[in-house]
C-alpha cells in the first residue's frame, strides 16, 4: 500500500511531496537514502544477532522488511527468513534480489510476503507455535499513523506482531528517539545507525500537536542526488516522511500489553546498553522483548 507514505495529513498541502515519492517509486528513493547495502549490513546489529544466537532464539525471523536490506544479511548468514511488508513498491527490491540470487539455496528458500501489521493474522500464516524472532527495525513501526487518536491501530498491530513470536522467542523493534526530538525540536546529532547514505544533505523536523499532544513528526529530507541517478530515476532530491512519535516509556507499555505482560523487556540505545539519564543521547531505541508465556 502506498498510503503508508503519509504526510502531515491525509489531504492537503503535504500531498505534493507524497506524489513525488509515488511517481519516483518510494523504493528507489529509499535505496538512495539508505545508501550502500554492503555498508549497512556491516554496521548492522551484530550485538543483537549475537544475543539472539546465544539464547538459541533465532532460527527463523520475519520483519517489516522494506527493500529487504536487513533480511538479505540474515539470509546470507543462514537464517530461515520470512520477510513481510505492506508496500509492493518496497517489496519489489527484495523480490528482485531473491530472483537474482535464486541459485543460492538460502535465497531460493527466502519467503517474501505482502502483509499488513493490522491484518497480519490473515495475511501471514504462522509456522507452528510461531517465529523464533520477529525483527522490525529501521524506525519502521513509527510509519503507522494514529488517525483514530487513541493508538488503537498501534495496539492492534503490536498484538498481531507479538502473536507471531513463539513462546521463548524474541521481538526486536525500534523507533527513533522521539523523546529527544519532542524536547528539542530536532533529531539527535550523531551518526544514523541505519542509513549511511552520503547523500543526505539536510533533515528538517516539524512536530504536529493535536490538542497539545504530539501527534506526528514530519522529517523533510534533502538528498544530494547524483545527476545520472536523478535522470534515470526521475528523482526529486527532496522527500517527506511522517512518523508517530513513540516515547520510550509509552512504547514500552504498549509492548508489554501486546504480550499481556508475559515478557521480559530491555532497551538498547543505538544497539548499546542504555541507562536513562546517560550522557550519550541515542538516535534510536531498540526494544528487545522475550516472550515468556
Ligand atoms: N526496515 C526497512 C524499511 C523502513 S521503511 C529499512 O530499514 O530500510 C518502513 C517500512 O514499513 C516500509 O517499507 C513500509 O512499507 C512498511 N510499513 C509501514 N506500515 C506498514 C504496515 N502497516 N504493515 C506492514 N508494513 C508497513
Amino acid at each position: 500500500v502506498d498510503s503508508i507514505y503519509r504526510t502531515r495529513s491525509a489531504r492537503g498541502g503535504g500531498r505534493r511531496a507524497c506524489r513525488t515519492i509515488r511517481r519516483t517509486g518510494g523504493g528507489a528513493v529509499w535505496q538512495l537514502y539508505i545508501g550502500d547495502i554492503a555498508g549497512r549490513t556491516a554496521e548492522i546489529p551484530q550485538l543483537l544477532l549475537l544475543a539472539a544466537l546465544r539464547t538459541g532464539c533465532l532460527r527463523r525471523a520475519r520483519r517489516g522488511c522494506g527493500t529487504g536490506v536487513d533480511s538479505i544479511m540474515l539470509v546470507e548468514d543462514g537464517f530461515s527468513v520470512t520477510s513481510v511488508d505492506a508496500s509492493d513498491k518496497m517489496l519489489k527490491y527484495a523480490l528482485k534480489e531473491r530472483w537474482n540470487r535464486r541459485k543460492e539455496e538460502a535465497f531460493d528458500k527466502w519467503v517474501i510476503e505482502e502483509a499488513n501489521w493490522l491484518t497480519l493474522d490473515k495475511d501471514l500464516q504462522k509456522p507452528g507455535d510461531g517465529f523464533d524472532a520477529v525483527i522490525c527495525l529501521g524506525n519502521s513501526f513509527a510509519h503507522l499513523p494514529d488517525f483514530k487518536g487513541d493508538q488503537s491501530d498501534h495496539k492492534l498491530a503490536l498484538k498481531n506482531i507479538a502473536s507471531m513470536v513463539r513462546p521463548g522467542g524474541l521481538m526486536v523493534i525500534d523507533h527513533r528517539n522521539y523523546d529527544y526530538i519532542l524536547a528539542t525540536g530536532c533529531a539527535p546529532p550523531g551518526k544514523n545507525i541505519y542509513y549511511k547514505s552520503d547523500l543526505t544533505k539536510d533533515i528538517t523536523t516539524s512536530v504536529l500537536l493535536v490538542n497539545n499532544k504530539a501527534h506526528m513528526v514530519t522529517l523533510d529530507y534533502t538528498l544530494q542526488v547524483p545527476a545520472q541517478d536523478a535522470i534515470s530515476l526521475l528523482c526529486s532530491s527532496k522527500f517527506r516522511l511522517s512518523y508517530y512519535p513513540h516515547r520510550l516509556e509509552a512504547f514500552t507499555e504498549l509492548l508489554k500489553n501486546a504480550f499481556q505482560g508475559q515478557c521480559q523487556h530491555s532497551v538498547l540505545g543505538d544497539f548499546q546498553p542504555y541507562q536513562p539519564g546517560q550522557a550519550y543521547t541515542p538516535c534510536y531505541f531498540i526494544h528487545v522483548v522475550k516472550k515468556t508465556g
